[in-house]
C-alpha cells in the first residue's frame, strides 16, 4: 500500500483501511492464497482490514444453487481461517447483510455509461469462460457495477487482488473520481491521491495486486480458477495435492529435452520453492536438458505445497463442524462492516442532495 494514512479512517482505529474478497463458488485454491490472501494476512497488523463474501455475487451464475452459495460462505471462512486470517483482527462480512451496498450500487450504475460497463475485459472473459453465452442475466454486468459499491462503502487506501480485477477495480476509481467532480465539486486535474485532501467523499483506491498476480491452473492454460476444474484447493489432502501436480500438462517427452521454465508447472516452482538457489538450479537444469525429469520437478513442488498447506490443515481442523462458530464470526463482522458503510452511505447520500435522515442498522 503506498498512501501512508487514510483520511477516512474508521472510528476507533487510525490505521489505513483496505478492503477485498471472494465470491462464494467454491473454497479457496493456490491462486487465492498467492493472488490476495497471503497479502491480507501481511497486512493485517499495519492496515484496517475488511474482507468481503459477495454472496450475492455469486447468484449471477449459480441462481439454482443457493445452498451451495451458503454452504460456500462458511468453507471460505474456514479456509481464511487457516490460511492466518484473525477475525479479532480483520472483519469478515456478508455482502447480502449490508444494505449500504445495495443503495450505492444503485446510484454508481447512473455514474458509469452501459457501454463502458460492458467494455470490461474481465466481464468478457468471465462470459467465455464460464459459456455463458447470450443468456447470462441482467444482473451478470450489473455485478461490476455492485463490486465499486462492495469497495468504495468502506472507502478503502487499497485493494489487494490478484490480476485478473484490476479492470474492476479501475470501474470503481472511475465511479471515485466521477462522484468526487460532480458532487464534492473536486477539479478533475486533481491527481488519485489527493481526492480526499481536495474535498472529495470517496478516495481513489488502489489495485495491490500481490507477486504473483495470475496463477496458471493445474490444466497449464487457464488462470487456476474455483469454477473452472483446474484448482489445487486449500483443503485438499496431501495425496489429492501429489495427483493434482503431477497431472499438470508441461507437452515435454523426456529429461533430456531442454525444457520451457516459463511453462505451467515452473510457474509453481517459481510461486512455492522457497529456497532460491534451489529454484535457479531446477531452472538451469531443466532448460539445459540436464536430466532433470518432470516426475521430479513434481515431487518438489508438491512436497513444497503441502509443507504450506500443513499447518493450514491443522488450523481448518479446529474449525471443522463449528458452523456456529462462523456464523458468529460474520455475524460480528457484518455488523462491523454496517457501521462503516452506513457512515459513508450517510456521506454519499448527504453529497449527492438526496433528503435523508438519520438511521442505524442493527442485529437483534
Ligand atoms: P470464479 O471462477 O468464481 O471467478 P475465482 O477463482 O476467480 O472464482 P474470485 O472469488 O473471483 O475467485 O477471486 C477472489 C480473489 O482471488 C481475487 O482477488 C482474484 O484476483 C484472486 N484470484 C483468484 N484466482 C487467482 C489466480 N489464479 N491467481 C491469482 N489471483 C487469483
Ligand atoms: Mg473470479
Amino acid at each position: 500500500m503506498t498512501s501512508p494514512t487514510n483520511a477516512h479512517a474508521a472510528k476507533g482505529s487510525s490505521k489505513p483501511r483496505i478492503l477485498t474478497g471472494d465470491t462464494p463458488t467454491g473454497m479457496l485454491h493456490l491462486g487465492h492464497w498467492v493472488g490476495s490472501v497471503k497479502r491480507r494476512v501481511q497486512l493485517q497488523s499495519t492496515h484496517d482490514c475488511y474482507f468481503i463474501l459477495a454472496n450475492m455475487h455469486a447468484f449471477t451464475t449459480r441462481v439454482e444453487k443457493s445452498t451451495d452459495i451458503r454452504r460456500d460462505c462458511i468453507e471460505i471462512v474456514r479456509d481464511y481461517l487457516a490460511m492466518g486470517i484473525d477475525p479479532e483482527v480483520s472483519t469478515i462480512f456478508l455482502q447480502s447483510e449490508i444494505p449500504a451496498i445495495a443503495e450505492l450500487t444503485f446510484l454508481f450504475a447512473m455514474l458509469l455509461p452501459f457501454n463502458r460497463v460492458m467494455r470490461n475485459p474481465t466481464l468478457k472473459t468471465e462470459i467465455e469462460l464460464k459459456g455463458l453465452g447470450e443468456n447470462y442475466s441482467f444482473g451478470f454486468p450489473l455485478y461490476a457495477v455492485g463490486q465499486t459499491a462492495d469497495i468504495l462503502a468502506f472507502r478503502p487506501v487499497g485493494v489487494p487482488v490478484g490480476e485478473d480485477q484490476v479492470p474492476h477495480l479501475e470501474l470503481t476509481r472511475e465511479v471515485a473520481r466521477r462522484f468526487d467532480q460532480i458532487f464534492c465539486g473536486v477539479d478533475p486535474q486533481t491527481e488519485d491521491d489527493d481526492y480526499v485532501k481536495h474535498g472529495g467523499a470517496l478516495p481513489i483506491p488502489r489495485a495491490d495486486v500481490g507477486k504473483v498476480g495470475r496463477l496458471v491452473g493445474t490444466d497449464g492454460k487457464n488462470k487456476m480458477s474455483k469454477s473452472l476444474n483446474n484448482a489445487i484447493f486449500i483443503s485438499d489432502s496431501p495425496k489429492d495435492v501429489e495427483k493434482k501436480v503431477k497431472a499438470i500438462f508441461t507437452g515435454r517427452q523426456s529429461p533430456t529435452e531442454p525444457g520451457d521454465v516459463t511453462n505451467a508447472l515452473f510457474q509453481y516452482v517459481e510461486a512455492f520453492i522457497d529456497d532460491e538457489a534451489r529454484v535457479a538450479e531446477l531452472k538451469s537444469r531443466y532448460a539445459a536438458g540436464d536430466n532433470l525429469g518432470d516426475g521430479h520437478v513434481k515431487l518438489e513442488v508438491a512436497a513444497s505445497l503441502n509443507k504450506l498447506l500443513d499447518p493450514m490443515r491443522e488450523r481448518r481442523k479446529a474449525y471443522e463442524g463449528k458452523d456456529d462458530v462462523i456464523l458468529d464470526i460474520l455475524k460480528k463482522g457484518s455488523q462491523r462492516a454496517n457501521d462503516l458503510a452506513e457512515e459513508t452511505l450517510a456521506l454519499v447520500k448527504e453529497k449527492a442532495n438526496l433528503i435523508t435522515y438519520p438511521r442505524v442498522v442493527r442485529y437483534v
